[in-house]
This record gives structure tokens, sequence and C-alpha cells, in this order.
């Protein structure tokens, strides 16, 4: 269409040439005469106004019908086409937003990262100033106890330096410890190692110069994710002062009621000689205060004995002098002794023995203790009319007793009564000395709570074991076991009274 009307334009102005030129040869050959005037202006006249149409067109043309130029899509298309350029024009934008913003939150992590870690290394230099300035003696070991770390409290206790102790063995006789017998490295080894669990307990080490000292030692074992164990960390309390303190303590008990034991025995000689009327009758007002008396100082002397068994267990010194006992003829005997009071409360009593056991090794003075502590026990704790079982037996490897699985052949007590019972929130505190469970202070104030401290210690220190199963306001059964074999023999300088 544009080609055609360049075409006609260009024959136009062709056509306006030879016209032109055929006027001027016309009038050039005096066929015809026109004013050249004329002639030019007209020539003029239609060559500029072929110029402007043509101009005119091919102006208009670019606008409209221009078949050269690139063909455009329709304006539907176009604007489609225009949002959905916007779109991803828009949609780069956010793109750009979302990687500024992620790299921002990236570069606030690693800040943050950056103080956490900071804080840590502070703290954990805390912690180094604090375990290397700790008065306690601090050591790190591997998984095979060797020393990895030590802090100065090992060099200002034990007076080894940490070159000296550090790639050694810890607790070994070439450092501080192999004071203690086998048995007591072996269950410490068996706690941490095996069982994995905190061990806690007294022992005794040696420092450099000889001198020999008390610790209080917690050894932990420090796990990985597995479980596996990774190290050992051991603290130990230095207690030797602490230790003579409570040997001065416990001498001056020892030595206190050594001297009381005198004058209340001779209370208890003269009240007895006034009371079975040895010297002149007494009317009946004063047998009853003369009773007073004798029970009370009875009583008094009783609590003057159990401390001083309380001292001498607590100084070590007691001994366990081993012959051989028939437990039967014992048990029968305590039981005797202490009839009037099982008959006075109307308890049933039910009693029952093992007769193949003859004889075994026992301290027959200490073994009379643990069964007249708990039978008496037994009877103060029950209601009157209740009921008491007493029993020795023996029992075989494996089999159960008393809730556990016996590790060998035993000799097995067992004491139970149908009494007060002891509430199950103070059942750990049994056996520690001066104890006495609320419901029995309340109900029986009569009692030292030093009792069954003094039998446990005699119980563990024989080589025996003892404990119990108690529901309030049921019923208590003591339970104690020895070896076949019977008590273990102990070397001291004093016996229990
Ligand atoms: P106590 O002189 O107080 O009897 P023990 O040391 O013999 O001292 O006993 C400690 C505490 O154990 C008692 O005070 C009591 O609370 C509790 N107890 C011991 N045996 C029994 C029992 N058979 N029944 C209930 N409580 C008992």
């Amino acid at each position: 269409m544009k080609i055609k009307i360049k075409i006609v334009l260009i024959f136009l102005l062709f056509a306006i040439f030879f016209l032109t030129a055929g006027m001027i040869f016309l009038n050039f050959i005096q066929y015809i005469s026109f004013p050249t005037s004329m002639i030019i202006l007209s020539s003029l006249i239609i060559f500029v106004l072929v110029l402007i149409i043509y101009f005119y067109i091919t102006k208009s043309s670019r606008h409209t019908d221009n078949s050269e130029a690139p063909t455009l899509p329709p304006s539907n298309d176009v604007e489609k086409l225009i949002d959905a350029k916007t779109e991803q024009i828009h949609n780069d934008e956010v793109t750009i937003e979302d990687q500024q913003t992620a790299i921002l939150n990236v570069l606030q992590d690693v800040q943050k990262e950056k103080d956490i870690s900071e804080v840590l290394a502070k703290e954990l230099e805390k912690f180094k100033l604090a375990v290397e300035g700790a008065y306690d003696h601090i050591v790190i070991t591997n998984s095979d106890g060797v020393i990895l770390f030590a802090n100065q409290g090992v060099e200002n206790i034990t007076g080894f330096t940490k070159e000296e102790v550090i790639g050694k063995k810890v607790g070994s006789k070439e450092t501080w410890g192999g004071l203690m017998e086998p048995e007591f490295y072996r269950n410490l080894w068996d706690t941490v190692k095996v069982q994995k669990k905190v061990f806690t307990g007294n022992l005794k080490n040696h420092r450099k110069n000889g001198e020999k000292y008390d610790v209080l030692a917690s050894i932990s074992p420090i796990l990985d994710n597995n479980g596996n164990v990774l190290f050992f960390v051991a603290i130990e309390h230095d207690v030797t002062k602490e230790k003579a303190v409570d040997k001065a303590k416990s001498e001056f008990v020892s030595l206190a009621s050594h001297q009381l034991r005198t004058p209340v025995s001779s209370i208890n000689w003269y009240t007895e000689m006034l009371l079975n009327s040895e010297v002149g009758a007494i009317n009946d007002d004063q047998k009853r205060y003369l009773s007073e008396i004798y029970t009370s100082s009875k009583r008094m002397g009783d609590l003057i004995n159990s401390l001083l068994n309380v001292s001498r267990i607590e100084l070590g010194t007691f001994a366990v002098d081993i012959k051989l006992v028939n437990i039967n003829i014992l048990a029968k005997k305590v039981i005797a002794d202490l009839a009037p009071k099982i008959m006075e409360d109307n308890i049933s009593f039910k009693e029952s023995f093992d007769d193949n056991i003859s004889e075994i090794n026992a301290d027959e003075k200490l073994l009379r203790m643990i069964l007249e502590n708990i039978l008496s026990n037994a009877i103060k704790y029950s209601n009157k009319g209740g009921q008491i079982n007493f029993a020795i037996h023996t029992a075989d490897i494996g089999s159960d007793f008393g809730g556990k699985k016996l590790a060998e052949k035993n000799i097995t007590i067992l004491i139970s009564d149908e009494g007060i019972g002891i509430p199950i929130e103070q059942h750990e505190k049994i056996f520690t000395r001066l104890f006495r469970a609320d419901n029995a202070a309340a109900s029986r104030p009569e009692g030292t709570g030093l009792g069954l401290y003094i039998v446990k210690s005699i119980v563990d220190q024989s080589g025996g074991q003892i404990w119990f199963t108690s529901e309030e306001n049921k019923g208590t059964t003591f339970y104690v076991t020895y070896p076949m074999s019977g008590m273990k023999k102990k070397e001291g300088t004093r016996a229990l009274i």
C-alpha cells in the first residue's frame, strides 16, 4: 500500500516534470506560447504541492501503515505483555528484597553466634578460674582414669605438682591414693564406670610427704550422647580437720558417758536394795517412788550405754569378736527376756526357727544387741493385742527375701509387727543417729533414736545386711541377713556394751 503511493507520487513527479518540460519545449518551438513566468511558477507550485503531499503521506504512513516496521501485537496482547513484564519486574524486585532480607538474617545470625561464642568463652574462662581457684582438689581424667587436668587445689592438698600427676592414674599409689582396701576401689570403679553413677564416699589418701589425710570424695562420670564415658570429674574435699573435731567430740562423749556410768550404776544398785527391803521395810508409797527412781535411772543407764556405743562406733574402736554361737538358742533367750512386755501388751507372738542352723560365727553380745533392739522396737511400736512374727531361717542363693534376690545362701532373720509403722517420707532417715519418726515421737515419748543406728553400724561392719519394709498404721518388718559363714571379725580396742 505504502509502496504503491510512493510509485504513484514518483509517477506524478515524472509526469509534472515531463509536462513542464513539454510546455517549455512547445514554448521553445513556439508551437504554443505560454508566458515563461507562468510556466515556471505553475511548475514550481505543482512540484511543491507534490512534495508536500509526499511528505505528508510518508509521515502519516510512518504512524499508520509502515510495512517495514516490526509487527506489533494487537493492543490487547500488548497490555497483557506489559502486565506480565510489570509483574516480572515486581517479582524480581520482591526476589531481590527477599535475598537482601536473607543476607541480613544470615549476617544477624552470624553476629548472634559471635556474641554467644564470646559469652561462652567468657563463661568458660570464669569456670576455668573457678575450678582453678577452688579450695577443693579437682581432677578430670579420661575414661581409664588417667589424669588430664588437675587444679591448684590438688597441689595445695596433696603436695604433688600438676606436672607430677598429669598422665598418671588417679588414686594410684604413685600419687595420693592406694590406702583403701582393694574392694573399696573395685566398688568405686564399678559405680562410676559400669553403673555410670556418681560415687560419693569418705576415704583416706596420703600427701607427697607421706602424711595421711581424710577426704570426702565425689566422682562423676561425664557421658556422651550414646551413654559412653568420656571423662570422670573427681572432687575431693579435705575433711581432716572436721574429722579431728568429730573425733574430739566422740572422745568427749565417750569419756563423759564412761564417767556417768559409775554413779548411775550406784543409784541402780542402791535403789534395787531399797526396793527389795534389804535394808529395812518400806511402805507402799516409798516403794512406788523408789520404783519410779529405779525405772528412770535404768533408762538413764541405757542412754549412757547407747552414747558410749555410738562414740565407740564413730571412733571406729569397737571390735567384733567371733566365736561359735547357737543363734536359735540366743534368739530364744532374747524372746524370753522380753516376754513379760509381750504378755503385758497382750501381743500374739509367733516364732519360727530352722533347726538345721546350728552354731554360726558371731559376736554373741553384738548379735544379742541386734535381736534385742529390733524385737523391743516391734513390741514398743505395736498396738495392744497386735501380732509379732519372729523367724530365723536360711534362704538359698537367688531366692527372694524381703523383696531382695539373695546373692548367696544366707541366714535370714525376720521380725515383723502390725504396729504404728513408719511414714513413707521418713523411711530413708530411720537408720540415722538420733532420728525418731513423727508418729513414734508423738505416741511413744520414751526413745532415743540411737538403737537402729547402732544396729545398722554393727550389721554393716560385721558383713551383714539390714533393711525394712513399713506402712504407716499397718506395720513394719525388719530383715537381717548374714552369709552362712556368719559374722565377720573386726579388730578393735573396745567392745560395745
Ligand atoms: P527409738 O529409741 O526411738 O526406738 P530406734 O533407733 O530404735 O530409736 O528407732 C528409730 C526410729 O525408728 C523410732 O523412733 C521409730 O520412729 C522407728 N521405728 C523403729 N522400729 C519401728 C517399728 N517396729 N515400728 C515403727 N517404727 C519403728
